[in-house]
């Protein structure tokens, strides 16, 4: 009984892909036929993930193999794809892409099947796939160069929350055991995808937090961007806290100024309307060391997310984090253009 599938490049160049229970194979096709594959997919019910091999192992350690994230990135929409190209990424997991030639039109990171067939489905012209020789570089998709960008300064730094070495606080932990870092990870290079992909380069810091005072360092590290985001989830006050599921965004509530204000009820607006729960607007607090130091340069607006409360009752938080970092990506993209209209 078939739990996995693997994606390996063929010796002659058509890829075989094995249908794995556990270390064992169960079966291979050799194809380059998208048809052809999705059939060979849909045949193994019990296999839920896939990995790309790397090149000269044919079997690897089911460790990478804890279902994850799915999602795609896409500019290029009314585009026809004629290829899927299968990566691995330096953190083993698989990239796949819808390529017209040379150009990628659309991105999939994730290793869930079901979502991948999806994603096969999605470009009809497309008939036929292929495994990227090991270390291709995985294509990426950027807006095309504008003569009046959005962006003035340096774009946009996003800050992990509560990364590596923390010590005074180690963020949020859900019920299921994600630690609130895990998901502030997912949720930022979410938003990175997002914000990169509509031209805007963007920084994501996740530095170790080893002191309350450092925070305020990391903040001053947003000098010359346009945005700084501190990444977070929220968790309700002590046993008993009764707040209500909802997004919000924090602001410093002396050095805010009309322009954050604005980010933050953009962004907690969008992360809301995306996870379908209540809009709990911008918070003001006097005591977020890492938007005080952000403020202390000369960033055009700094703000501190609270995606959602992770200690709530929530279906998949890995896939909220992930949508919830994409909308966070988006409001940061129209507030760039809003601020780049008025100017
Ligand atoms: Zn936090």
């Amino acid at each position: 009984m078939a739990t996995w599938i693997l994606f390996n490049s063929g010796a002659s160049g058509i890829p075989i892909v094995s249908a794995m229970a556990g270390s064992q194979l169960a079966e291979n096709l050799e194809t380059s036929s998208k048809m052809e594959l999705v059939t060979f997919l849909n045949r193994f019910d019990r296999a839920g993930t896939f990995l790309v091999a790397r090149v000269g192992e044919g079997v690897e350690s089911t460790d990478l193999l804890a279902e994850d994230v799915s999602f795609v990135t896409n500019l290029n929409a009314s585009t026809s794809a004629d290829t899927y190209r299968f990566f691995r990424d330096g953190n083993g997991k698989p990239v796949v892409v819808a390529m017209s030639g040379t150009e990628p039109i659309e991105i999939f990171r994730g290793n869930r099947k079901d979502k991948l067939i999806n994603f096969l489905n999605k470009y009809p012209t497309a008939t036929v796939f292929d495994v990227a020789p090991m270390g291709s570089e995985i294509p990426v998709i950027v807006a095309p160069p504008n003569n009046n960008p959005i962006y003035r300064g340096r774009g946009v730094m996003l800050e992990i929350g509560h990364g590596p070495g923390t010590r005074f606080d180690p963020g949020a932990i859900a019920p299921t055991g994600d630690t609130e870092y895990s998901l502030n990870v997912i949720a930022a290079n979410a938003a990175r995808e997002v914000i990169t992909a509509a031209g805007v380069p963007c920084v994501v810091i996740d530095t170790p937090q080893v002191s309350l005072r450092y925070l305020y360092s990391i903040g001053r590290q947003a000098g010359d961007f346009d945005v700084f985001c501190s990444v977070h989830h929220n968790a309700f006050d002590g046993p008993g806290g009764r707040d209500p599921q909802g997004s919000e965004v924090l602001v410093h509530r002396s050095k805010a100024d009309a322009p954050d204000r604005r980010l933050a009820a953009l962004m907690s607006r969008a992360m809301a309307t995306e996870l379908g729960i209540r809009n709990r607007g911008v918070k003001d607090n006097i005591n977020l060391l890492v938007l005080s130091g952000a403020e202390d340069t000369n960033v055009r607006a700094a703000v501190l997310a609270e995606l959602y409360f992770l200690d709530a009752p929530v279906s998949n938080r890995q896939e909220w984090s992930e949508r919830g970092g994409r909308a966070m990506g988006e409001s940061i993209v129209q507030w760039l253009k809003e601020t780049a209209l008025r100017n």
